[in-house]
């Protein structure tokens, strides 16, 4: 896919008031830091469209670009851990689960995930929950470049049997470098084939 234009639509926290003209979406997820912004800004081939980490007051709200006079991309918050009574869970804002779990247009999550680090407990809380509410996903690691291709087989191979303890099957898988561009091929022509089937 190429991409001819990018611009900022809206930002709010109700998925009501998201953009009502029922273009297809698709979505990014992840903890803070995983590089979210950066992989935005990189399939878009934008120096900020995302507001990076590093931005001050960069606001937790649902954002939507719209792609080519196509499609939205939406940028979300990303989720956390609360302590409640001793044990860690998983929490993120209503709004977000709202979004996710009523919004119509919305085809796909990408749920990104850090390629140094092992299968993180929280991330697989965030996509059980995901499959619970039949919110179709796939994984995209992030910051390939940072670790050896070995690395990066031995954490793939850990995060896949990790997934078929849970899961029948895997969802699709992607790996990424917003310091390379590796992966954003794959990842548009992704977004490109289930915008196909609409
Ligand atoms: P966000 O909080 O998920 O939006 O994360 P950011 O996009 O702000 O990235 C967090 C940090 O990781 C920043 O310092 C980025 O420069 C860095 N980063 C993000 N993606 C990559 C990547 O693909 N490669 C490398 N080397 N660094 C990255």
């Amino acid at each position: 896919m190429n991409i001819k234009t990018a611009t900022f639509k809206i930002s709010n926290t109700d998925y009501k008031l998201c953009p009502d003209d029922n273009k297809p979406e698709f979505a990014f997820i992840g903890r803070s830091n995983v590089g979210k912004s950066s992989l935005i800004n990189m399939l878009t081939q934008h120096k900020s469209l995302a507001k990076t980490s590093g931005t001050p007051g960069k606001t937790q709200l649902i954002n939507h670009f719209e792609i080519n006079n196509e499609w939205y991309l939406v940028d979300l918050p990303g989720y956390g851990y609360a302590k409640v009574s001793k044990k860690a869970r998983i929490v993120f804002e209503d709004f977000i689960a709202a979004y996710l779990i009523n919004r119509n247009p919305l085809l796909n999550t990408f749920v990104l995930l850090d390629s140094r680090l092992p299968p993180q407990k929280i991330d697989m809380e965030f996509m059980s929950w995901c499959g619970e509410k039949q919110i179709p996903f796939a994984m995209i690691f992030t910051k390939i470049d940072k670790l050896s291709s070995s690395e990066l087989q031995k954490n793939l191979a850990a995060y896949k049997k990790e997934m078929l303890k849970y899961w029948e099957s895997l969802p699709p898988i992607f790996t990424t470098s917003s310091d390379s561009k590796f992966g954003r091929e794959k990842v548009l022509n992704y977004i490109d084939e289930i915008l196909k089937t609409v």
